[in-house]
């Protein structure tokens, strides 16, 4: 534990994609973040991933910044309004991203994979627990002149081997969490074949130097974090305090999707104020017995993190229709 006089000053993040608009999902999460720093006075940063330049779209960073706006979450740097660690959308930080991946290859063994779809899901490749494949590792021991000669016909992707070694950590919601990466994860992609670098090299990278302490996001990224963790080692930055929230689930505990239209942001906010939206985000959260119109600002200084469930959240019908 560290004593309060060297405790370093919280800083947390929003770091969405702008590929669409967001839904009930992504504002809790942004509400989480936002409470689970400013409840400690700490700076608050948007980041937008907008890696996938396919995808993302600057329209929809604007329409994310206007929404948070609305539900009352502010911010002291990113997005738009920039700041002193931009820049805050990843599409502008291939520079940065090369730089990491050229300090990766002198501490670790980074190569060119040239295997496509087909050849990664051959019938055969084992999964992951999230149920993505398993790289087998195909392209790991190819010579200098065979990597070469290929490169004369697909660009490749870059990965990185793992070892086979244990990475951790305590999540601050579900406690212990560990993988083996060889077993557990496998070689994993830092530039795609495209060029656009992996959200997980970004991530790191962007975390340290906008001097993020604490990341609070999805459980869906609980497995990647051991992964994380491997990349923060590697470049000698500092590990933050992860804190995975629960998932929201509907009646049938089935994981709310992106396509539920009654939850995206436009929808939640043609039905509900937004103090209603936040007393509904924080009856989620555990921290209202009911859902009761508040601001987050209010909630700041009620908020308290173990009220946050420690199962998936049952998202009640009358907020997915809406009354
Ligand atoms: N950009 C990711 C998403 O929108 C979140 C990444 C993170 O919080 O680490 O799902």
């Amino acid at each position: 534990m560290l004593s309060p006089t060297d405790r370093v000053p919280v800083c947390g993040r929003f770091a969405p994609s702008p590929s669409g608009r967001m839904h009930l999902g992504n504002l809790f999460c942004a509400f989480l973040a936002w409470l689970c720093a400013r409840s400690e006075n700490g700076r608050f940063v948007l980041r937008i991933e907008d890696l996938d330049t396919g995808r993302c779209r600057r329209e929809y960073a604007q329409i994310l910044e206007d929404d948070l706006r609305r539900l009352g979450l502010d911010w002291d740097e990113g997005g738009s309004a920039g700041g002193a660690n931009g820049p805050y959308f990843q599409s502008e930080c291939s520079a940065l991203y090369t730089e990491a991946l050229e300090l990766l290859r002198t501490k670790a063994h980074v190569y060119p994979c040239f295997c496509s779809r087909a050849d990664l899901h051959a019938a055969s490749a084992p999964h992951r627990s999230d149920g993505t494949v398993l790289y087998s590792g195909r392209c790991r021991s190819l010579s200098p002149k065979e990597a070469e000669a290929r490169m004369q016909q697909r660009r490749p992707a870059l990965r990185i081997e793992v070892p086979n070694a244990a990475y951790g950590f305590t999540d601050a919601r579900l406690g212990a969490y560990c993988q083996n990466l060889a077993r557990d994860c496998g070689d994993f992609i830092l530039r795609r074949s495209d060029g656009v670098f992996a959200y997980q090299l970004a991530v790191v990278v962007d975390d340290a130097r906008m001097g993020v302490t604490q990341v609070v996001r999805g459980e869906d990224l609980l497995s990647s974090t051991p992964r994380q963790i491997y990349l923060q080692k590697l470049l000698g930055l500092r590990t933050p305090e992860y804190f995975h929230i629960p998932l929201l689930v509907n009646e049938q505990g089935v994981r709310l999707s992106k396509r539920e239209k009654s939850l995206d942001a436009g929808a939640l906010f043609a039905r509900f104020t937004p103090q209603e939206l936040t007393g509904w985000l924080a009856y989620l959260a555990g921290q209202l017995p009911r859902p009761e119109a508040c601001t987050p600002q209010e909630l700041c200084t009620v908020f308290c993190r173990s009220k946050v469930p420690a199962d998936s959240i049952i998202v009640p019908d009358a907020l997915l229709n809406g009354q």
